[in-house]
């Protein structure tokens, strides 16, 4: 599952493997992926290594 936030409901949802509508790799490592709230709405979630690299830059600066 994923904790995403929607901003056409404006509010924070779980969607789960089944809402996942498509999956795009952008490089080797960095993955989109798009996936729907409960009401119909495309939330893209970019996943993989340029968050964790994002994460882990943030955490030591
Ligand atoms: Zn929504």
């Amino acid at each position: 599952m994923w904790r995403v936030y929607c901003t056409d409901c404006d509010e924070v949802t779980l969607v789960g493997c089944s809402e996942l509508t498509s999956v795009v790799n952008l490089a080797p490592g960095v993955i989109a992926v798009v996936v729907q709230c409960a009401h119909g709405h495309h939330i893209p979630v970019l996943t993989g290594r340029a968050t964790v690299e994002e994460r882990t830059w943030k955490q030591s600066s």
